[in-house]
Order: C-alpha cells, then sequence, then structure tokens
C-alpha cells in the first residue's frame, strides 16, 4: 500500500457478482483435504486457498456495498447488495463447515504452532453460536432489525412547515436558539410516542426470540450468548460490571460538574434535557478551513501525526479511496471498510461542515491505518482484524493523538474544538454504561412488561445522568429514550466496547501529553497487532493498562478534570 505506484485506483475496480457455487466448491475440496492431510503442510496449503476464496467474496461483497452508498439512485448496485445480504447466512454457514473440520484435524496443534490459536478459537466460538436448529429463528432475529431500522429511517417528522426524516431534524435539536430547540425536541417526543407501541412489540419479540436461541444452545440466557457473539474470550461479565461501577465512581460526578458549568455558562436556572447538547454559549466549534480542502488538510496532518509524507490518507485519497463530502443520492452515515484482496481501506462518510467532520475523518483515518498497518500479519483474513473494542481504539485513539494539529482545521478554534471533544468522550461514558447495564437487566429476566423495561431506563438515567430534565416530554419522562439507540435492537451488548476503547484511548492521550513519541510507538505496535491476539493480551504486549484496572479510570479521571480545568 505504501508502493503508491502499485496500488489500483478505485475507479478501475471491477464489480462482478461473488459466486456462492464456486465458493461452495472451494469450501467442498478444502474439507476433504483438511480431513485427510497428515501433513501440516499440506493442510495450511489447502486452508489458504479457502482464505483466498473468502477474501475474494468478502471483497466483492464490500465493493457492492460501498458502489451502492455512493451512489443509492443506481438500482444495479441495490440488487447486488440485496444478492450479498441473503448469501451472507449461506457464507457463514459454508464458513463454520471449513472450520469444524478444522478443529478436529490432525494437525490441529502444529497448525496453532505456526500460525497462533486465534483462528481456532475463532472456529470455536462460531461453532458455539450457531448451529442448524437455530437458523429460522436467526432469520426472524435478522428480519426484527431490518423492521426496526426501516420504520426510523422512514420516519416523517412535521416541523416548521417541513417533513423532515430523524437525520434532518437533528441540527434543529442543537440549534443555539432555546425555543427552536425545545420545539424540535418535541416533535421527536411526539414521533417516538407514536411509535412507542410497535418498537415496544418489535423489542418483545427481538428479547423472546434470542433467548429461545440461547437456550437452544445451551446458555442460561441471552447474555451469555451476546458475549460468545461479541467474541470475548479473556473477560467475564463480573469484569464489565466492575468497569461500569468505576464509571459510577470516578466519570459520573465530573459529568455533573460539565453539566453544572454548562448551566451557569447559559445562565439557564434549570439546564433541560433539550439544552445537553449545546455545550458552549456561542455554538460548538467549526471547521474554519473549506470542505474542499478537507482532503488536503487531513492528508497533512495524518503525516505529521504518523511523520510519513505522502500520509496513507493521501495515497487512499489519490487513488480514490476515501469519498468525503456529503451529496445528494449518497448514503447516509460514515465508515472504513476493508477490501481485503487489495488490502485496501475505504474511507466513507458524509462531512457537511458541522463539528463533527473533522472527528469522523480522524475516527475512520485511523480504522484506515490500522487496517493498513496489519494488512498481513496473518495468513487468515479473518485474523487480520481484531475483536470491536480493540478496532475501536485505534480509530478512537487517532482522534486524541490529532489534538496537537487542530490547529490546521480549527485555527483559533482548536482549543475549543479539543474541549468539546473531551467533554463529549466524558459525557458518553456514563450513557454507554447505561446502555450495557439496561441490555443486562432485559435479558437476565426476558419476561419483563414493555412498561417495566421503560421503569428500568428510567431508574438507569437516574443513576447515570442524574442531572437529566425532561418537563412535559411524555415519551422521554417514562423512561423511553433507550428506543432511539439502534445498536440495543440491532446488536446487542456491543455498546460497551466504545467505552473500553474510550477508557484505552484515553491512556494513549494522556501519555501523549508527557511523551508524544512513545505514546505513537505503542499506538503502531497496537494497529500492528492486527487480530493475532486477544483484546487484553494485545493491550499487554503493547504496554498498555487494562480498562478493567480502577486505578486506570481513578487516574484518567484526574487527568481529564486537569485538561477541562474543573
Ligand atoms: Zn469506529
Amino acid at each position: 500500500m505504501t508502493e503508491s505506484k502499485m496500488m489500483p485506483d478505485f475507479g478501475k475496480i471491477v464489480y462482478q457478482r461473488p459466486s456462492i457455487e464456486k465458493f461452495k466448491e472451494c469450501v467442498q475440496s478444502t474439507r476433504l483435504k483438511l480431513m485427510s492431510a497428515r501433513d501440516p503442510e499440506v493442510a495450511a496449503a489447502a486452508l489458504f486457498e479457502y482464505e483466498k476464496e473468502l477474501a475474494s467474496f468478502d471483497t466483492m461483497v464490500a465493493l457492492a456495498n460501498i458502489l451502492h452508498d455512493l451512489d443509492t439512485s443506481d438500482q444495479y448496485y441495490a440488487d447486488e447488495v440485496a444478492f450479498c445480504d441473503e448469501a451472507g447466512a449461506t457464507v457463514s454457514d459454508l464458513c463454520s463447515a471449513v472450520y469444524s473440520v478444522l478443529l478436529s484435524s490432525p494437525c490441529a496443534e502444529e497448525l496453532k504452532e505456526k500460525y497462533g490459536d486465534m483462528i481456532f478459537r475463532k472456529a470455536q466460538n462460531l461453532k458455539e453460536t450457531v448451529s442448524s436448529e437455530v437458523i429460522d429463528d436467526l432469520v426472524e432475529e435478522s428480519n426484527l432489525e431490518t423492521e426496526y431500522v426501516q420504520i426510523q429511517s422512514e420516519a416523517e417528522i412535521k416541523f416548521d412547515g417541513k417533513t423532515l426524516n430523524l437525520s434532518m431534524l437533528s441540527p434543529y435539536l442543537e440549534s443555539l436558539d432555546r425555543n427552536t430547540r425545545i420545539r424540535a425536541h418535541k416533535a421527536l417526543d411526539d414521533y417516538y410516542m407514536s411509535k412507542k407501541e410497535t418498537f415496544d412489540e418489535i423489542f418483545d419479540k427481538m428479547v423472546k426470540v434470542r433467548t429461545k436461541i440461547a437456550l437452544k444452545l445451551g446458555y442460561k440466557s441471552f447474555t451469555e450468548l451476546g458475549y460468545k457473539r461479541m467474541e470475548r474470550y479473556d473477560y467475564t461479565r463480573e469484569d464489565i460490571d466492575s468497569f461500569r461501577e468505576s464509571i459510577l465512581k470516578y466519570i459520573v460526578p465530573i459529568t455533573k460538574k460539565i453539566r453544572e458549568l454548562q448551566k451557569e455558562r447559559f445562565g439557564y436556572e434549570q439546564l433541560m434535557f433539550y439544552d445537553l447538547p449545546c455545550i458552549f454559549k456561542h455554538g460548538n466549534p467549526v471547521p474554519s478551513v473549506s470542505m474542499n480542502d478537507y482532503r488536503k488538510v487531513s492528508g497533512d496532518v495524518f503525516a505529521e501525526v504518523l511523520g510519513a509524507k505522502p500520509s496513507f490518507f493521501d495515497v487512499l485519497s489519490d487513488h480514490g479511496f476515501t469519498d468525503l463530502i456529503s451529496r445528494k443520492a449518497k448514503s447516509t452515515g460514515g465508515y472504513c471498510m476493508y477490501l481485503e484482496e487489495y488490502a485496501i481501506p475505504f474511507i466513507f462518510m458524509n462531512a457537511n461542515g458541522t463539528a463533527d467532520d473533522v472527528a469522523t475523518i480522524v475516527h475512520e483515518g485511523g480504522h484506515a491505518y490500522a487496517a493498513i498497518k496489519s494488512a498481513e500479519v496473518s495468513p487468515f483474513v479473518e485474523c487480520l482484524s481484531p475483536t470491536l473494542e480493540t478496532c475501536e481504539i485505534h480509530s478512537t485513539s487517532m482522534e486524541f493523538l490529532t489534538y496537537p494539529y487542530m490547529e490546521r482545521f480549527y485555527g483559533e478554534n482548536a482549543q475549543a474544538y479539543r474541549e468539546l471533544h473531551m467533554t463529549q468522550a466524558l459525557l458518553f461514558l456514563p450513557y454507554g454504561c447505561m446502555v450495557d447495564e439496561f441490555q443486562h437487566i432485559i435479558y437476565d429476566d426476558p419476561d419483563l412488561t414493555p412498561e417495566q423495561r421503560h421503569e428500568v431506563w428510567k431508574s438507569l438515567e437516574e443513576k447515570y445522568q442524574p442531572f437529566i430534565r425532561y418537563d412535559d416530554h411524555p415519551f422521554h419522562s417514562m423512561g423511553g429514550a433507550w428506543m432511539k439507540k439502534d445498536h440495543i435492537f440491532t446488536t446487542p451488548f456491543y455498546y460497551i466496547d466504545y467505552c473500553l476503547a474510550h477508557i484505552c484511548s484515553l491512556e494513549l492521550w494522556d501519555e501523549s501529553l508527557i511523551d508524544y513519541k512513545s505514546a505513537l510507538i505503542k499506538y503502531n505496535q497496537l494497529c500492528e497487532c492486527g487480530g493475532t491476539e486477544t483484546f487484553l493480551k494485545i493491550l499487554e504486549g503493547v504496554g498498555l493498562a487494562s480498562p478493567f484496572d480502577v486505578d486506570t479510570i481513578k487516574r484518567l479521571a484526574f487527568r481529564t478534570c486537569d485538561f477541562l480545568e474543573l
């Protein structure tokens, strides 16, 4: 990838519908070879053929998605994405057929010795989370997820004579004019109130079907299965419990102080929930460079951080692997998608000139950089990238490591940006913990009624966000706000990963203040590990403290208070 000459242009990569038949043939031949191989070299060669086929399949799926997101009006790629989505279940079933033979291969021990045991852990994990008897239930689970996402995406909210969707409403929710904010939040509250029963019903079915799947697979509750699905190889529910306790003890008091100061800044008698997004009296800082310069400035910033010019970002941009600015017919959101066959990541996002733009560029840039650094770390594509909490350290740390260069984007407002970013990071931690604790309670007791579930959320808000005041917003007042969080519906137990990653990233930030070079070395080592080890082992290997260490959280709480002069 650093050899920019050898890199293809994104526009020249040709999409071809991946063949399930070809993949199936490859899987069958790999299985046969693996079963009969007595020589580890022969077994490895068979596996690598399968890996090549898998990488090619994944690459075409990724390509279909990117091309569709770049122009949603093109029906061809919409159909291709639908095809790939449908093929997904079959492909993962075929993968698990290879894994089951791998696990019992006569050469397993030799293969582990030579290539590490991560692929074996993953194989075992998939075996424990999927089985043919739950396939129908999995389809039902996935349909319910689609239904929830679909309803939200079709939201039509009447506001100021306009009809808006949820993302179009969001600038009004943050408006500096309090009156506009109040009306926007009221409109949001009304919308969710009108969907409450539908979402209650969908969620209830989800909880029941997930519980059913877990019981069929032999687990006590869906929580256990949820942890397996998230591939938590080296930490437990008890570790997460005490992590949340530490956030409650050391971070929640800081957020109370932040809100108190916010209230004073605005001179309000009472900070209401519709006031929360406005941190600064004169508005949150926006980039001083124009959107057309994002590409160049980002390239320069990454070059300075990483000490290499042109930066990976320049190279990606020059070859068409970044698409930063929002436009008509482009999908919403932002992500970094890896094209395995080419070992090149693609950065997709929707910059629109607001405060979030820069944080998103550096966040996705961090994911892309890590993908490039670990492109050759394992012969198994499944092991190139680590579990999700670690991936989020790649991206979140980059947000903090670029702090010293924010003048490039924000000019004299750079310090305001840094303060806003740090403030939001701290406010996020209790919220993330709340989302996580909520799910534990829900899946521990799947027979709770919808009303009881809302009560649970209400009591968690009192615990983690004691400053929140809802006034006369009936949906939010009754404990409904969790319904806005799609992760709770679509990716159960994922959310705490962001919190773990934040603590690890804050640790790198703290080190960067004392010795930037040393923090950068650790960051690079972290990225280079890819997915060859489990979460805590990776941290240990690069010399980062575990986020489960109470003293680390306590220390970081003090350091961030210092930074924000609280
Ligand atoms: Zn991310």
